[in-house]
């Protein structure tokens, strides 16, 4: 089943516990096409960077079957770039610069080929330009993701809103769900959220692993407790990326697929924070992938007998 990419590609600088870096590959559709890229080749992305993006990240997704057609460069201008720096529980970050850049005037343009994707993945980006998307395609897809960050929220509201009430699943994180519904309690968020739109939604609760809510139930997926974490960037958009890819090449959009797409979304999030930036999520093979899923199935399973 085809799927469209749509989020930022960028230079990120990171500052964890375990160390720091300069300008290194990021962005939220880079991290999403990489992990999808594991379970469907049919990817399509659309974004834009600068002249001054590297050529080698391109090449890398082009192996990993990534269409990049839609992937504007922009001649003289410099890449979005963030740089955010984490705290000790590395569950908490603080952002030290956004340079919106490119992005500030993106104006995303769907290629032909790519305007009746099956499946559409909606990374974080301008809520508007998200909009826009979706605007340009010729069919709805059968199913619409769409992740979103409090910068938005702070920044862009109203837009947000607008672009919540048009997709299927939201995908955000515990403190983002608060700040969106202002409620603390995420079973009331959660219900409030739901009202505003998408039919299921998507808590992301970092190293304590994820909710999925629908109407009538909640799903939960652990985070694999893992021996190293070295860089937390980029784990809810490769999350996503497992999420949809899994669910694009199993062509099924029900709730009980989704608790499956949910724990193949945390096998791609586990490796993402194994290594800096996008490092981990290049040339793994399938066995790699099985696994790592495997390693999830064993941690929640147990034989209770209630007689
Ligand atoms: P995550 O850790 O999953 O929240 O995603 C981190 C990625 O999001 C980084 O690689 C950043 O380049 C990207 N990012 C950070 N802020 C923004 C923003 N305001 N708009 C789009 N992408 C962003």
């Amino acid at each position: 089943m085809s799927l469209l990419v749509v989020g930022s590609v960028a230079f990120d600088a990171i500052e964890t516990p375990f160390g720091k870096t300069d300008k290194i590959v990021g962005g939220a559709a880079s991290y999403i096409a990489l992990a999808a890229s594991y379970f469907t080749r049919n990817i399509n992305l659309v974004s834009v960077v600068g002249d001054d993006f590297p050529n080698d990240f391109m090449n890398t997704l082009k192996t990993q079957g990534v269409n990049l057609e839609g992937l504007q460069i922009k001649k003289g201008e410099k890449s979005f770039f963030w740089s955010g720096k984490y705290h000790n529980d590395l569950n908490s970050r603080d952002t030290l610069e956004t340079q919106l850049n490119v992005l500030e005037h993106f104006n995303p343009i769907v290629p032909e080929s790519a305007k009746a994707p099956d499946f559409l993945m909606l990374g974080n980006l301008v809520p508007a330009v998200q909009q826009s998307v979706i605007k340009q395609l010729t069919k709805r897809p059968k199913l619409i993701v769409l992740d979103t960050m409090n910068f938005w929220m702070d920044i862009a509201l109203e837009d947000l809103l607008k672009t919540i009430a048009m997709i299927d699943v939201l995908t955000i994180n515990d403190s983002e769900a608060r700040q969106l519904s202002g409620e603390y309690s995420l079973v009331k968020a959660a219900q409030k959220i739901l009202k505003m739109g998408p039919k299921v939604l998507v808590i992301k609760k970092g190293e304590h692993g994820a909710l999925l809510f629908n109407n009538e139930e909640v799903f939960f997926a652990p985070a694999l407790p893992l021996e190293d974490v070295y860089d937390p960037t980029g784990a809810g958009d490769s999350f996503a990326g497992g999420f949809i890819g899994y669910l694009a090449k199993t062509k099924d959009i029900s709730f009980d697929n989704m608790k499956r797409a949910i724990i193949f979304g945390s096998a791609m999030a586990s490796f993402t924070v194994e290594k800096f930036g996008t490092e981990r999520l290049i040339g793994l093979s399938q066995e790699n992938v099985d696994e790592r899923v495997q390693e999830f199935v064993d941690l929640v399973q147990f034989d209770i007998s209630l007689v």
